[in-house]
């Protein structure tokens, strides 16, 4: 099989936020012995710059390793031609997303922050339209917020992230002639979802355990948020439990998300030196999103909800760009492809080794 060098992959990556300086790297290859997530089959962040400095365009497209790489900075920290090779694997991913992505929207969003401003503008004009539509009667428009968040889910899982991840698995297994036992995929699927809601593999950077443990209360508070408000209907219900179920769960997501947002602003760690568009509009939407469910939930207590009808739009408008723009294009699905790219890994790896 022929390799094609495509001289302008560095261009392209630079387009996708990657502001390291990672061509003065000499390959001494302390970065990877740092790095305490690379494996013998995996040797990363030396390799992907390898390939990026070759122009290995296809190469990089089925590269796997971005992935599997939790940004703690250990090796931007010791690099010694400051060469930022952190940064560099978090513009691979996000270049990566964009390759796996069949509509092209995630390249056009992490490229261009005035096609972002564009959509959400849209989204949340539409948003506004169905309230006019509806003649701003709370009920109809609750009712319409409750519908359209189940539509939503479906509609993103099935129409982008599945036929996305099968993109992405053409890439990282088919194209790289893996042929797997179908019984390794099976057997691979408990570790797959581990991986998903607890992100342990990055448990094995020590610094990482308080970033781990922030991460694990967001996850599990955004999936129950997500439970209480869409399925168990939070803002219609007067079932005590999961009214104060709901509480809790808003407040764990808006207060860690806010703790997430002071630490970009700080850019004291690695992790939140460099911050892209993406970055910020994951940690705000996500505090957002706690925030607003949580008011809209105390005004509905207080019986002021109808005086305050703009608040449940607002909710509205952050759900809808939410799903629409950030959870199908943007950081969120960094969540899926990283889950996948684990379970690929090990049975790339498995199969290798038989
Ligand atoms: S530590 Fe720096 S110079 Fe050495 S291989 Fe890694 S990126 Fe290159
Ligand atoms: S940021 Fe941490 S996990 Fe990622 S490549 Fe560097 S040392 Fe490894």
């Amino acid at each position: 099989m022929s390799t094609v060098v495509n001289p302008d992959l560095n261009a392209k990556l630079v387009k996708f936020g990657n502001k390291s300086e990672w061509n003065e790297c000499y390959h001494c290859g302390n970065c990877t012995a740092v790095c305490s997530l690379t494996e013998n089959e995996n040797l990363f962040p030396r390799k992907v710059i390898r390939q990026l400095q070759m122009g290995l365009k296809d190469k990089f497209n089925s590269n796997i390793d971005p992935w599997l790489c939790y940004y703690c900075g250990d090796c931007s920290e010791t690099c010694p031609r400051d060469a930022n090779p952190g940064e560099m694997m978090m513009s691979a991913r996000r270049y990566l997303t964009s390759v796996y992505d069949w509509t092209g929207l995630s390249g056009l969003f992490f490229k261009s922050v005035p096609a972002l401003i564009i959509a959400f503008v849209l989204v949340a004009v539409s948003i506004i339209g169905v309230g006019y539509a509806k003649q701003f009667n709370l009920e109809s428009i609750m009712e319409f917020g409750h519908v359209f968040e189940k539509m939503l889910i479906f509609s993103v899982v099935v129409l982008i992230l599945i036929p996305n991840i099968f993109h992405m698995f053409w890439l990282t297994i088919i194209k790289e002639k893996i042929k797997a036992p179908f019984l390794l995929y099976v057997k691979g699927i408990w570790d797959l979802f581990l991986h998903m809601f607890t992100q342990k593999k990055s448990l094995k950077c020590e610094k990482n355990t308080f970033r781990w443990f922030e991460h694990l209360l967001v996850v599990f508070g955004y999936i129950l948020l997500l439970i209480t408000t869409v399925f168990l209907n939070w803002f219609s219900t007067e079932n005590t439990y999961i009214i104060w179920f709901g509480y809790i769960v808003g407040g764990l997501v808006f207060i860690i998300t806010f703790d997430f947002i002071l630490e970009r602003v700080k850019k004291k760690k690695e992790l939140s030196k460099f911050s892209h568009p993406s970055d910020w509009l994951f940690v705000i939407w996500l505090f957002l999103m706690g925030f607003t469910a949580f008011i809209v939930r105390i005004l509905i207590d207080t019986d002021l909800i109808s005086n305050n009808l703009w608040l449940y739009i607002v909710h509205l408008i952050v759900i809808a760009q939410w799903g629409i723009l950030i959870v199908p294009f943007g950081k969120w699905t960094h969540f899926l492809y990283r889950s996948f790219a684990v379970y690929f890994a090990n049975i790339k790896s498995a199969e290798l080794n038989s």
